[in-house]
Protein backbone atom coordinates (compact mmCIF):
# COMPACT_ATOMS: atom_id res chain seq x y z
CA UNK A 1 0.00 0.00 0.00
CA UNK A 2 1.64 3.27 -0.90
CA UNK A 3 2.06 5.51 1.88
CA UNK A 4 2.54 8.81 0.37
CA UNK A 5 -1.12 10.12 1.32
CA UNK A 6 -2.75 10.19 4.31
CA UNK A 7 -6.08 7.17 4.74
CA UNK A 8 -9.22 8.37 6.21
CA UNK A 9 -11.30 5.51 8.16
CA UNK A 10 -14.73 5.58 9.73
CA UNK A 11 -16.09 3.28 12.42
CA UNK A 12 -19.78 2.70 13.21
CA UNK A 13 -20.66 0.61 16.55
CA UNK A 14 -23.99 -0.13 18.43
CA UNK A 15 -25.22 -2.70 21.27
CA UNK A 16 -28.22 -3.32 22.93
CA UNK A 17 -28.13 -2.52 26.74
CA UNK A 18 -29.76 -5.06 28.96
CA UNK A 19 -29.87 -5.58 32.90
CA UNK A 20 -27.25 -8.13 33.47
CA UNK A 21 -30.05 -10.96 34.29
CA UNK A 22 -30.80 -10.10 30.23
CA UNK A 23 -27.12 -10.77 29.71
CA UNK A 24 -25.65 -7.52 30.05
CA UNK A 25 -22.47 -7.32 30.45
CA UNK A 26 -20.36 -4.54 32.75
CA UNK A 27 -20.40 -1.68 30.94
CA UNK A 28 -17.05 -0.53 29.56
CA UNK A 29 -16.48 2.36 27.22
CA UNK A 30 -13.08 3.47 25.60
CA UNK A 31 -11.12 0.84 28.51
CA UNK A 32 -13.32 2.69 30.86
CA UNK A 33 -15.78 0.80 33.47
CA UNK A 34 -18.68 2.46 34.68
CA UNK A 35 -20.83 1.30 37.39
CA UNK A 36 -24.53 1.29 35.38
CA UNK A 37 -27.86 -0.47 35.70
CA UNK A 38 -27.80 -1.38 31.95
CA UNK A 39 -24.69 -3.26 29.94
CA UNK A 40 -24.09 -4.34 26.55
CA UNK A 41 -24.99 -7.77 25.45
CA UNK A 42 -22.24 -8.75 23.77
CA UNK A 43 -20.00 -11.89 22.56
CA UNK A 44 -16.75 -10.14 23.49
CA UNK A 45 -16.75 -7.34 26.91
CA UNK A 46 -19.15 -5.09 24.21
CA UNK A 47 -16.84 -1.78 24.12
CA UNK A 48 -19.02 0.09 21.42
CA UNK A 49 -16.53 2.71 21.35
CA UNK A 50 -13.38 0.61 21.03
CA UNK A 51 -15.36 -1.47 18.45
CA UNK A 52 -15.91 1.73 15.93
CA UNK A 53 -11.96 2.44 16.93
CA UNK A 54 -11.14 -0.97 15.58
CA UNK A 55 -13.20 -0.21 12.50
CA UNK A 56 -12.34 3.06 11.83
CA UNK A 57 -8.50 1.41 11.91
CA UNK A 58 -9.18 -0.91 9.81
CA UNK A 59 -10.92 1.02 7.24
CA UNK A 60 -8.19 3.56 6.85
CA UNK A 61 -6.13 0.51 5.73
CA UNK A 62 -8.45 -1.25 3.21
CA UNK A 63 -8.60 -4.62 5.92
CA UNK A 64 -11.76 -6.87 6.99
CA UNK A 65 -13.83 -5.12 9.27
CA UNK A 66 -13.82 -6.79 13.16
CA UNK A 67 -16.41 -9.22 12.45
CA UNK A 68 -14.50 -10.73 9.80
CA UNK A 69 -11.21 -10.28 11.86
CA UNK A 70 -12.54 -11.58 14.97
CA UNK A 71 -15.36 -13.73 15.29
CA UNK A 72 -18.15 -13.56 17.34
CA UNK A 73 -18.68 -17.11 17.62
CA UNK A 74 -15.24 -18.08 18.09
CA UNK A 75 -15.05 -19.24 22.13
CA UNK A 76 -11.18 -17.24 22.27
CA UNK A 77 -13.24 -14.12 22.09
CA UNK A 78 -15.70 -14.21 24.68
CA UNK A 79 -15.68 -11.70 27.30
CA UNK A 80 -12.72 -10.41 25.34
CA UNK A 81 -10.74 -6.97 26.36
CA UNK A 82 -11.57 -4.98 23.38
CA UNK A 83 -8.44 -3.04 23.74
CA UNK A 84 -6.79 -6.39 22.23
CA UNK A 85 -8.82 -5.88 19.16
CA UNK A 86 -7.68 -2.03 18.81
CA UNK A 87 -3.79 -3.73 19.51
CA UNK A 88 -4.14 -5.87 16.22
CA UNK A 89 -5.73 -2.93 14.37
CA UNK A 90 -2.90 -0.96 15.19
CA UNK A 91 -0.31 -3.48 14.76
CA UNK A 92 -1.64 -3.62 11.16
CA UNK A 93 -1.15 0.31 10.92
CA UNK A 94 2.23 0.04 12.23
CA UNK A 95 3.02 -3.02 9.39
CA UNK A 96 1.97 -0.88 6.88
CA UNK A 97 4.16 1.92 7.67
CA UNK A 98 1.65 3.95 8.97
CA UNK A 99 1.02 6.10 12.32
CA UNK A 100 -2.62 7.51 13.72
CA UNK A 101 -2.40 11.18 12.54
CA UNK A 102 -5.91 11.78 14.82
CA UNK A 103 -8.38 10.32 15.75
CA UNK A 104 -12.15 11.86 16.94
CA UNK A 105 -14.94 9.97 18.21
CA UNK A 106 -18.37 10.51 19.07
CA UNK A 107 -20.34 8.23 21.91
CA UNK A 108 -24.00 8.40 21.73
CA UNK A 109 -25.71 7.05 25.32
CA UNK A 110 -28.80 8.48 27.56
CA UNK A 111 -27.25 7.38 30.83
CA UNK A 112 -24.84 7.53 32.46
CA UNK A 113 -23.49 10.60 31.95
CA UNK A 114 -20.02 10.77 29.94
CA UNK A 115 -18.76 13.98 30.74
CA UNK A 116 -17.13 13.68 34.24
CA UNK A 117 -15.28 10.46 32.84
CA UNK A 118 -14.50 11.66 29.05
CA UNK A 119 -10.99 12.42 29.46
CA UNK A 120 -10.22 9.45 31.10
CA UNK A 121 -11.20 7.62 28.17
CA UNK A 122 -9.60 10.21 25.80
CA UNK A 123 -6.34 9.34 27.48
CA UNK A 124 -6.72 5.77 27.25
CA UNK A 125 -7.40 5.94 23.94
CA UNK A 126 -4.11 7.89 22.78
CA UNK A 127 -2.47 5.35 24.82
CA UNK A 128 -3.55 2.77 22.59
CA UNK A 129 -3.29 4.74 19.57
CA UNK A 130 0.10 6.08 20.31
CA UNK A 131 -0.56 9.81 19.99
CA UNK A 132 -2.33 12.15 21.82
CA UNK A 133 -4.67 14.01 18.59
CA UNK A 134 -7.75 12.23 20.37
CA UNK A 135 -11.16 13.19 20.89
CA UNK A 136 -13.82 12.04 22.50
CA UNK A 137 -17.99 13.34 22.39
CA UNK A 138 -20.65 12.47 24.37
CA UNK A 139 -24.01 12.94 22.98
CA UNK A 140 -28.03 11.73 24.08
CA UNK A 141 -30.34 10.74 21.54
CA UNK A 142 -33.25 13.28 22.87
CA UNK A 143 -35.26 10.58 24.18
CA UNK A 144 -35.58 9.05 20.37
CA UNK A 145 -35.86 5.44 19.34
CA UNK A 146 -33.62 2.64 21.49
CA UNK A 147 -31.03 4.55 21.86
CA UNK A 148 -32.91 7.58 23.08
CA UNK A 149 -34.59 5.14 25.72
CA UNK A 150 -31.43 3.65 27.03
CA UNK A 151 -32.01 0.70 25.70
CA UNK A 152 -28.37 1.01 23.37
CA UNK A 153 -25.06 2.55 23.29
CA UNK A 154 -23.59 3.68 19.84
CA UNK A 155 -19.96 4.89 18.92
CA UNK A 156 -18.84 6.63 15.49
CA UNK A 157 -15.22 7.16 14.78
CA UNK A 158 -13.05 8.64 12.56
CA UNK A 159 -9.62 8.09 11.85
CA UNK A 160 -6.88 9.78 10.18
CA UNK A 161 -3.70 7.39 9.38
CA UNK A 162 -0.27 9.13 7.98
CA UNK A 163 2.61 7.48 6.61
CA UNK A 164 5.05 7.00 10.04
CA UNK A 165 8.42 8.81 8.92
CA UNK A 166 9.85 9.16 12.55
CA UNK A 167 12.46 6.49 11.75
MG1 LIG B 1 -19.47 -4.30 18.88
Amino acid sequence: MPQDSPRIGHGYDVHRLELPADGGLPLVIGGVRFEHVHGPVAHSDGDVLLHAVTDALLGALGEPDIGQLFSDTDPKHQGQDSAEFVGEAMRRVRAAGYRVGNLDATVVLERPKLGPRKEEIRARLAELLGTDAVNVKGKTHEGLDAVGRGKAIEAHAVVLIVADTRN
